[in-house]
């Protein structure tokens, strides 16, 4: 699940990181353990770019991204109950923000992860709407 994977172009715009967060807060399993996500479409790895939008590395053919926001997502626990869930305020996305902060330290030099952090909080002031 390296980064390099993923080709440039499309959504896949400067910096990316994997997708690795909990889920969102109503989501039935209550449990607040971050974990990676896979594209429920291909089954593969989801990466995050700095602008907040979701891709794998099918993003440029068969699959693609969206915006942080937008996404649903669906862990062990409700797939069994075929339920979905979205991220609904701002400070359940900043909670699942600050995990994919942590995973990004692990990954990027100390100037990308500052460009990253200050890019991503941007654009999610930016683009969130309600
Ligand atoms: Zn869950
Ligand atoms: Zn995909």
């Amino acid at each position: 699940m390296s980064v390099s994977s993923v080709p440039k172009g499309g959504l896949n715009q400067g910096v990316i990181v994997p997708l690795i967060f909990q889920c969102p807060g109503d989501c039935e399993c209550k449990s607040s353990q971050p974990k990676t996500w896979y594209h429920a479409k291909c089954g593969d790895p989801s990466f995050i770019t700095e602008f907040g939008d979701i891709l794998c590395k099918n993003h440029l053919k068969e699959c693609s991204g969206y915006f942080f926001q937008d996404a649903f997502f669906q862990c062990q626990m409700s797939n069994k109950s075929n339920t979905w869930y979205q991220y609904k305020s701002q400070t359940f996305l900043l909670l699942a923000l600050s995990f994919v902060i942590n995973a990004a330290e692990f990954i990027l030099e100390n100037n990308d992860l500052n460009n990253f952090i200050n890019q991503i909080l941007k654009q999610v002031h930016k683009r969130w709407h309600n």
